[in-house]
């Protein structure tokens, strides 16, 4: 285990901003946190690093306890979302600055800024300064500057939240490369799905102040134990439905239930856009049909079209669809369809009270 958090709360006067939060991290893994602003991702990094007290828990950094440790002696590395780097130095004056604190040689010094330099693609940047290179180039520098001393852990608060969406891509790849090939163990902090999806080993996910689930990226987005991380993470329809005896019975359609569910009567089935499945017949459908519909919104969302479908009973849905399905069964406002769904998932309705059947 490569980072192990337990039991951890931090107050600020009387606001708890993390909320009795346990975690382990493989060795290797690349872990990213996921959470709205405010939520506590960035209290959460700095504690770990050692920038800001806590109040209680324990903070283990490859089985060793560092609780106690100043930052500089916790072998983490730290990337900020402000770039930060040193503007009066250069390139290779910014990637040796955790080195040189370090009293190493000369030659290793060289050895090692040379290795990172090249790491990072900007080998030819050595001799300019921090104002001289794009925001992109500036965040990798900054990556090669926490490398630089060989840390255990990198830690990375929104590394790429000041770029624009291009260089963010094309930054996550490399970023994703780098980790791999060192090995190293990342914790990564970002409040955008895509960039989790993207880059995620196991995906956290954090509000206020609490991890609420962690999971693999396709785990949390398929098959979320929160209605909250089902939202945040996409486009969802809702049907609710009622309990009986292992399935979930909606209006004419029965869904087997399979998992460990809490012992209660209503339940939410959640079906994402893009798993709902629209024919033109009923006899194109499979096992999933919720009934008929009638097109009632179209808009064109670049790669996809985005509908929106009014059941007969008067549920709305929000279904995704590629535009060569939309052709095939000539789609247009008023077309009347048979709506299935493919692939569903049954979360345990939060707002019981507020709902009758
Ligand atoms: P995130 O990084 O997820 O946006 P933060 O960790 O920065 O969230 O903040 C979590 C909560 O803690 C917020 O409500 C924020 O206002 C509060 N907070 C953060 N830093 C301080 C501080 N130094 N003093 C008081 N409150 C703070
Ligand atoms: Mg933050």
């Amino acid at each position: 285990m490569s980072i192990r958090l337990e039991g951890l709360i931090k107050h600020y006067e009387k606001n708890v901003v993390i909320k009795d939060l346990s975690l382990d991290v493989e060795k290797g893994e690349l872990f990213v946190l996921l959470g709205t602003s405010g939520s506590g991702k960035s209290t959460l990094l700095r504690m770990i690093a050692g920038l800001t007290s806590i109040d209680a828990g324990e903070i283990y950094l490859n089985g060793r306890s560092v609780t106690h440790l100043p930052i500089q002696e916790r072998g983490v590395g730290f990337v900020f979302q402000n770039y930060s780097l040193f503007r009066h130095l250069n390139v290779v004056d910014n990637i040796a600055f955790g080195l040189d604190v370090k009293r190493i040689s000369r030659k290793e010094r060289d050895r090692r800024v040379g290795e990172l330099l090249s790491l990072i693609g900007l080998s030819d940047f050595g001799n300019r300064k921090p104002t001289q290179l794009s925001g992109g180039q500036q965040q990798r520098v900054a990556l090669a500057r926490a490398l630089a001393p060989n840390p255990q852990v990198l830690l990375m608060d929104e590394p790429f939240g000041a770029l624009d969406v291009n260089i963010r891509t094309q930054l996550r790849r490399n970023l994703r490369e780098i980790q791999q090939r060192l090995g190293i163990t990342a914790i990564l902090v970002t409040h955008d799905q895509q960039e989790s999806f993207e880059l995620a080993d196991r995906i956290g996910i954090i509000e206020r102040g609490q991890l609420l689930e962690v999971g693999k990226p396709d785990e949390v987005y398929r098959k979320p134990k929160h209605l909250f991380t089902a939202k945040f993470l996409g486009k969802v329809n809702l049907l609710r439905g009622e309990y009986q005896s292992n399935v979930v019975q909606l209006e004419n359609l029965k869904l087997p239930l399979i998992g460990d569910y809490p012992d209660q009567q209503v339940f939410d089935v959640m079906a994402r856009p893009e798993s709902v499945f629209l024919t033109r017949n009923r006899e194109e459908q499979y096992d999933y049909v919720l009934g008929r519909g009638k097109v009632s919104a179209m808009d064109f969302a670049g790669e996809v079209e985005r509908l929106i479908i009014i059941m007969e009973n008067g549920q709305e849905l929000e279904v995704v669809t590629n535009l060569n399905r939309v052709y095939e069964l000539n789609l247009h406002l008023g077309a009347e369809v048979w709506v299935g769904i493919r692939d569903y998932h049954v979360l345990p309705a939060e707002d019981i009270s507020q709902h009758t059947i």
